[in-house]
């Protein structure tokens, strides 16, 4: 893997592509974890004396009226604040104003270019990969760097593009290359390994169960998901999540590697979608036709325990439960505490299950919790990921 340890950045002129992509409302940051997360990269730069120049999305520009709501001005500002020096923000992603402003930077000067995707307006250039701009945003800089994990699985001009036009100086930063290393752990996991699925479709998860069923010593699955898998075995599921279109899907791999998947023995059901309803825990046999199961039950976490308790490497992604719902979160948070406590190398996968172990305050305890949520699927489901080949 190229990292940015490996190219010569000394004084250069480094264009990094960062995600920025924070939750925005009325100008104001919700979260600066994304913001907080880059600061590796763009310190070690700046540490050697480099000129550097940032670019980011933030949220779809579709139209007119989404520019403002996806301005990059109050980034601009935090990262300010962080950096504890200025940072010039350039409300534009082409033409004179910025070229002049690179033109003119010195060692250690930060340049933010306005949100990548307002080129996305004029014929959607930055999300597919317009050729021109590419080699035009490359042409302002000596080196790229991308440090973008939430976007590595999609081909746009200020990933792919800059990288394609600056062949042997483009690496990875720190970010992604932490990402990157825990993910690849799970070309060769060390055995047993275990895989654990939960969330809501299965439609989800096809391709890493595709891709997995066959390294995987075990897939527990759980969430609306299993219900699927459930029903794919004749058990009555009342009114709990059905991916329909997937059945015969489930239906195959049960056959195929039945051996492998485990599926609950028993829910926590309810007759409605809320967290104020008395929830009964039932034997998979037992759920009513008015009934859907909202977690697993108390004997499936026990022995989802028994077949991790031995486990190497454990990938988990997707929820077991409505963890959103305080009822419904008991097993998932149970679970992660478990692996935890017995010290696990264990990946959480991107997305919810990521957002359930930060609010048990466990996302800090585990091996790796990745913090791409299409990108990381995409990288389970086996697939070649077009910002990685760029720079490979
Ligand atoms: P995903 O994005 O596929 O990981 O799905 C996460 C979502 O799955 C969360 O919003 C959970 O509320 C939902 N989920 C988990 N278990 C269930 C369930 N038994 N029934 C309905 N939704 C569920």
């Amino acid at each position: 893997m190229k990292t940015i340890k490996d190219l010569n950045i000394d004084n250069k002129k480094v264009l990094i592509r960062c995600d920025f992509n924070v939750p925005l409302k009325d100008g104001k940051i919700g979260d600066d974890t994304r913001i907080v997360s880059s600061l590796q990269t763009i310190n070690y730069c700046l540490e050697k004396n480099a000129k550097v120049i940032l670019l980011s999305h933030l949220g779809r520009v579709k139209e007119e009226a989404d520019l403002e709501k996806n301005n990059l001005a109050p980034v601009a500002k935090r990262l300010e604040e962080l950096l504890e020096r200025p940072v010039t923000f350039i409300d534009e992603t082409r033409g004179e104003k910025l070229e002049e402003a690179i033109n003119n930077m010195k060692d250690g000067d930060v340049v933010l270019i306005q949100n990548t995707r307002y080129e996305d307006l004029d014929g959607k250039k930055e999300s597919k990969n317009d050729e021109e701009l590419g080699k035009y945003w490359a042409s302002l800089g000596d080196v790229f760097i991308n440090d973008a994990f939430g976007t590595i699985h999609r081909a746009h001009a200020s990933n792919v593009g800059i990288a394609t036009n600056l062949p042997g100086n483009s690496a990875f930063g720190f970010l992604i290359e932490k990402e990157l290393t825990a993910l690849s752990t799970l070309d060769n996991p060390e055995k047993p390994f275990m895989v654990v699925l939960g969330g809501a479709k299965v439609s989800d998860k096809i391709g890493v169960i595709e891709n997995l069923v066959t390294k995987a010593d075990k897939i527990l699955i759980g969430g609306g998901m299993a219900f699927t898998f459930l029903k794919a075995e004749n058990y009555e599921i009342g009114t709990s999540l059905l991916d329909e279109e997937n059945l015969e899907f489930c239906k195959r791999i049960l056959k195929e590697y039945g051996d492998k998947i485990v599926l609950p023995v028993d829910v926590a059901v309810t007759t409605e979608y809320s967290n104020d309803e008395e929830y009964k825990v039932r034997l998979i046999n037992e759920i009513e036709y008015n009934e859907m199961g909202l977690d697993i039950g108390p004997e499936t976490k026990e022995a989802f325990a028994n077949h991790l308790k031995n486990a190497k490497t454990v990938l988990w992604n997707g929820p077991l439960g409505v963890y959103e719902f305080e009822k419904y979160k008991k097993h998932t948070d149970e679970l992660l505490q478990f692996l935890v406590d017995n010290d696990i190398k264990t990946i959480l996968g991107g997305g919810d299950i990521v957002a359930a172990a930060a609010a048990a305050n466990l996302k800090e305890k585990v091996y790796h919790a990745s913090t791409g949520g299409g990108a990381t699927l995409e990288y389970l489901e086996g697939k070649t990921l077009p910002g990685i080949e760029a720079i490979k």
